[in-house]
């Protein structure tokens, strides 16, 4: 699997982790919010998650 430098992750529940480094393995991610007026980090997420 390929492994993004450019992207760190530590969801390994997400079919898109590189399993043997907390790295992504897509060329690029999405990145949105589940609040309408985000204010720290925990009101984003990754909307390219997907459960593995
Ligand atoms: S798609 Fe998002 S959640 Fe999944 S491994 Fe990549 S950065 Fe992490």
């Amino acid at each position: 699997m390929d492994i993004n430098k450019s992207i760190k992750c530590t969801v390994e529940s997400c079919q898109h982790h590189a399993n043997t480094a907390d790295y992504c393995s897509l060329d690029c991610i999405t990145v949105g919010a589940h609040e309408s007026n985000p204010k720290s980090d925990k009101c984003t997420d990754c909307l390219s998650f997907e459960r593995r």
